[in-house]
């Protein structure tokens, strides 16, 4: 039964969590945070051009390539933090306590990661990365969905990039700030 929960909650090729679990971990980090009264990120990643991956190397390799993000993206993150695959190549990850200055340090060094040839002989990948961030964050959703929107600007604007989302509190403390 353990077994069968925890593969609900996984990604297998990955060993991450899938959406699913994702979301749960994510409720209870939420829930610190606004106890805490603490800052919390989320980066969404995405392979760019993943389909000349699967169409130059063949779709096993382009099996191997994601769990090799995947791997990448575990080692390098803290046991706090909560890792992700979305499905396909794109990936989330949600880092309590960090803000966007944080998150765009940890993804520079994912990027840098990802993008060096490791010995395995398998392709280096380049990503886009979406990030945002906010103190005590009511609900998990609009968070996302910022993330998202951001990782869609590093798309349009030409990939290997990272965006971040301007937050609503950021905004509104700038605009309560006397000058
Ligand atoms: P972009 O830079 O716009 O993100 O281009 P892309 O090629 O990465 O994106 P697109 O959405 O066109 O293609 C994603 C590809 O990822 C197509 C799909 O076959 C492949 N893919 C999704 N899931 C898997 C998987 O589990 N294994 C492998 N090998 N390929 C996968
Ligand atoms: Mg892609
Ligand atoms: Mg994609």
């Amino acid at each position: 039964l353990v077994r069968l929960v925890g593969e609900a909650r996984t990604d297998k090729l990955t060993g991450l969590l899938n959406r699913r679990g994702f979301e749960e971990r994510a409720s209870v980090e939420l829930a610190h945070a606004r106890r805490e009264r603490g800052s919390i990120a989320v980066v969404s990643f995405d392979v760019d051009y993943f389909k000349r991956v699967n169409d130059e190397w063949g779709h096993e390799t382009g099996d191997e390539v994601l769990a090799r993000v995947g791997t990448i993206l575990s080692t390098g993150t803290r046991d706090v933090d909560v890792v992700a695959r979305f499905g396909g190549e794109e990936f989330t990850v949600l880092l309590p306590g960090s803000d966007v200055a944080d998150a765009d340090a940890f993804t520079q060094r994912i990027r840098r990661e990802l993008a060096a040839t490791d010995g395995s002989g398998l392709p280096a990948v380049r990503v886009s990365a979406g990030i945002t961030a906010a103190v005590a964050p009511p609900d998990f959703e609009p968070l996302l969905h910022r993330a998202d929107s951001a990782l869609y600007a590093a798309k349009r604007g030409g990939r290997n990039r990272t965006v971040t989302a301007e937050s609503p509190d950021a905004s509104l403390m700038s605009a309560l700030r006397p000058r």
